[in-house]
């Protein structure tokens, strides 16, 4: 019989968290208890992904008539309720939380509705004082969006905020040029809101294949969002009535109402425009401002640096290849230990977490070639090394087209899609795959299982094309574009 009251403690609820607990309980027989302090499912679930999907769908759907009359239907424009839509999101993410909890008690995880924090190496508190002790500690709990230091910072809301908006801003300035950012770009100006970005760098979505990024920067653009590269906020206070008085300069416009009750400069309700300055001295007025801005490990306040937890510069749990920390009791994984944060890299590392503790199977994490998406419209869908990263490893071939696709270009628009394979020369092997098209995170899924099995630009050559589709062409681009 075991000393301790549980064999696995897990601080955190998010889709790391739940798989750790709900394997190393149904599939190991380990007893488990897991903390949660705020709703369960996490970022991903309740204020990431899933949320954002489903805006990503809600604002697909402006589009539609226009092509539709293209098709020949008799279809109207619509207007989008953003009161209907959020109050289905809500309801469909207290489902989801509520799945999530039935599947931890279904599998016997004891679940605590409160924050915790280490006292010692097998001992975690509770917020009401109670202490539980575990032979092992599990900490899986996420991050959060940051602001930048700035005066007034809190005048501007995070990713978070965006779903429990009362209302659609008309304008809207994102700060950042990450997934965060253009992901909200595209979705909010899909649903009418007039959309700027700002962006510090010289092209959004740093770290993605260049060509990509470029199209995507582009696509944004011709779809109406004012994005400016090389641009940052300097300054920003809520806007007085006078700031409405010179059009200047002015790159959006504050609802009438705003403007006739004016807003005193300590007015920090969350309520009403913002007046902003940006590096190039430009000024406006928005109805909100998003800082998307990166995010944070939430490690903060939870005991670790008395225990001698080592943590990086970012707060992020330093662990090994099977997430040990310095205490080996105690093991990270997700967002906070701030390695490719993306949820189904969490699952993963929960389930190589029980594998290695719980099955005496040791089993590291293998972070190489993760496939992922940007949902930005049209999304890009990526795996690999971009042109750039793999130029500076070996030489490469690229193979690259872009096109109008047939869906769209039968209803007059200009849209482009991009595919682009990076190989390379010594070895043919598919180093990298990048498509910009409606859809690319499905293609790039089933693309991706290819590549990490090693596939080459032969086998890609050799599998038949599945005629008419955009993904076609992804096995039919004979000739090198350039070698570098
Ligand atoms: P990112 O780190 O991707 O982007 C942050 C952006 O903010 C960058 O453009 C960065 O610029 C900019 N920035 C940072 N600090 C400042 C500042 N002080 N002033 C102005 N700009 C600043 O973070 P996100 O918040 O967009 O996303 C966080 C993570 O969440 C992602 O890395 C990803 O792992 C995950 N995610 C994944 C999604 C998906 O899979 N589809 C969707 C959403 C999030 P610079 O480039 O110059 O550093």
């Amino acid at each position: 019989m075991s000393d301790y009251d549980y064999d696995l403690f897990v601080i955190g609820g998010g889709s790391g968290g739940v798989r750790a607990a709900r394997v190393a309980a149904g599939e190991a027989g380990a007893k488990v208890a897991l903390a949660e302090e705020s709703r369960y499912g996490g970022t991903c679930v309740i204020r990431g992904c899933v949320p954002k999907k489903l805006m990503v769908f809600a604002s697909g759907y402006g589009d539609m008539p226009a092509e539709a009359r293209a098709y020949g239907w008799d279809i109207a424009d619509g207007s989008f309720d953003w009161t209907k839509f959020s109050g289905k999101l809500n309801q469909e993410l207290d489902r989801l939380e509520q799945v999530y909890r039935n599947l931890l008690s279904g599998s016997g995880v004891e679940m605590f509705d409160c924050r915790a924090r280490l006292k010692d190496a097998h001992t975690v508190v509770l917020d009401d004082g109670t202490e539980k002790t575990a032979k092992n500690v599990l900490i899986a709990t996420g991050g959060r969006p940051v602001r930048p230091e700035m005066e007034n910072a809190g005048l501007g809301i995070v990713s978070d905020d965006i779903f429990h908006l009362p209302e659609l801003p008309k304008s809207i300035l994102i700060i950042g040029g990450g997934y965060i950012a253009c992901e909200f770009a595209c979705i909010l100006q899909g649903l009418g809101v007039k959309v700027t970005q700002y962006y510090r760098g010289a092209q959004i979505l740093r770290g993605f294949d260049d060509e990509a990024r470029g199209l995507i920067a582009e696509s944004m653009r011709e779809r109406g969002i004012d994005l400016h590269t090389g641009t940052n906020i300097v300054e920003m206070r809520r806007a007085l009535p006078e700031d409405y008085e010179d059009d200047d300069g002015h790159m959006a416009t504050a609802p009438v109402e705003a403007r006739q009750i004016g807003r005193r400069e300590d007015d920090t309700d969350g309520q009403g425009p913002v007046w902003v300055k940006a590096t190039n001295g430009r000024t406006g007025i928005f109805d909100q401002v998003l800082f998307a801005t990166g995010r944070r490990p939430n490690s903060a306040d939870m005991g670790l640096e008395d225990l001698g937890i080592e943590l990086g510069r970012n707060g992020q749990i330093a662990v090994d290849e099977f997430s040990a920390t310095s205490v080996p009791s105690i093991h990270a994984i997700g967002d906070v230990t701030d390695r490719v944060n993306l949820t189904p890299v969490a699952i993963r590392e929960g389930m190589a977490y029980v594998e290695t503790v719980f099955k005496n199977n040791p089993t590291p994490v293998d972070h190489d070639l993760i496939p992922s998406a940007v949902f930005t419209q049209p999304e890009m869908g990526t795996v690999g090394l971009s042109e750039e990263a793999a130029r500076e490893q070996e030489p490469v071939d690229i193979f690259c087209t872009s096109f109008r696709p047939m869906q769209s270009a039968f209803a007059g628009q200009s849209a482009r899609v991009l595919m682009k394979l990076v190989v390379s020369k010594e070895t043919d092997k598919v180093l990298g795959c990048h498509i910009v098209a409606p859809n690319a995170g499905e293609m790039i899924q089933l693309a991706g299982i290819a590549i990490k099995m090693g596939a080459t630009k032969a086998d890609f050559d050799r599998t038949v094309a599945v005629h008419p589709t955009m993904s076609e062409e992804i096995v039919t681009m004979r000739n090198p574009v350039r070698s570098a």
